[in-house]
């Protein structure tokens, strides 16, 4: 059993240190908010709780805490450690990261996660992880002990790619499906008659089977319990600009990423940014 510091303990950090100590590893934690998390002991800085562990894990907010964070915990780390940072961030920042890493002789895989709040407290996260080979092979068992999935998508910082490229097909499709259903309503056909048909029919997607934003069809979907999330719109708005910075850096053209950014945007300064990311169907109904 392996000794692993993990730094932010939030909303998805905290259940998985919490699974991580349920596999019988010993965790030291670091967050300045201070949470309390059975079997995690906590430490007064990042560097602390990072020194004399085999394993760093992060989940932090963005980019710039991430730079932060791993500044302060490359030096301090033993030779060999293992870092991993699980956040969704920029391209460049996990890339920049994991070059300083390499510098001090240390591997490092950049390892966000899909499966939300759920997937971290059952441990069914899918991981989507960058770095060398080998980095990978000895990521790989840290990340079955909190997820499920873990797929290799290739060197350092192709696990955010591959994220934001997801990311932004979902925000763009609950868009799509979101205007076919109120088409559908003003054209005077039921949602349940609409879904029936599309969901066994071309436009079929998982906006529409898994997570349709009108209430009804899909009972699981955020749209039944008045789109409590879930995957809130901010988090969708956050992603979205990720994926346009990302696009503008390579030149990569996202016309229809930019326009779910820019109604993500809408949706979150009409104060709804804390609704399920579905709830775009609200702002396109101008309610
Ligand atoms: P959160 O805000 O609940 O947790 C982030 C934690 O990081 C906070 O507790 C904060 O105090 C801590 N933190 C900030 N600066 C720090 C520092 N310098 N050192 C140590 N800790 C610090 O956010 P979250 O929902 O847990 O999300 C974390 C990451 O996971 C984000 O990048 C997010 O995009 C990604 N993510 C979240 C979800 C989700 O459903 N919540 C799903 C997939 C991916």
């Amino acid at each position: 059993m392996a000794t692993i510091a993990f730094i932010g303990l939030g909303n998805m950090g905290g259940p998985m240190a919490r699974n991580l100590v349920k596999a019988g590893d010993t965790v030291r934690g670091f967050d300045p908010a201070k949470p309390t998390i059975d079997g995690v002991t906590m430490a007064g800085s990042a560097a602390d709780a990072a020194a004399g562990a085999d394993v760093v894990v992060s989940m932090l907010p963005a980019g710039a805490h991430v730079r932060g964070v791993y500044a302060q915990t490359i030096p301090a780390v033993r030779k060999g450690a293992l870092l991993i940072d699980c956040s969704t961030i920029d391209v460049d920042s996990a890339r920049a990261v994991a070059a300083a890493a390499a510098d001090s002789g240390l591997e490092m895989v950049d390892a966000p996660v899909s499966g939300g709040t759920v997937g971290a407290e059952n441990a069914t996260l899918t991981f989507m992880v960058g770095g060398t080979e080998a980095a990978f092979a000895r990521a790989q068992p840290v990340l079955a002990k909190m997820g499920k999935t873990i797929v290799h998508a290739g060197g350092p910082g192709n696990g955010q790619a591959a994220k934001i490229c997801n990311n932004m097909i979902l925000g763009i499709s609950m868009i799509a499906v979101a205007e076919g259903f109120g088409l559908a309503a003003k054209l005077g056909l039921d949602a349940q008659k609409l879904f029936d048909i599309s969901s066994k029919s071309s436009g079929q997607c998982w906006s529409m089977t898994s997570y349709c934003p009108v209430p009804g069809p899909v009972p699981a979907s955020p749209a039944n319990r008045d789109y409590k999330p879930g995957f809130a719109a901010d988090m969708m708005l956050k992603d979205l600009k990720l994926a346009q910075a990302a696009a503008q850096g390579v030149g990569a053209p996202t016309p229809l990423g930019a326009a779910a950014e820019n109604l993500y945007a809408l949706m979150s300064a009409q104060g709804k940014g804390g609704m399920d990311f579905s709830g775009i169907i609200k702002v396109l109904q101008g309610k």
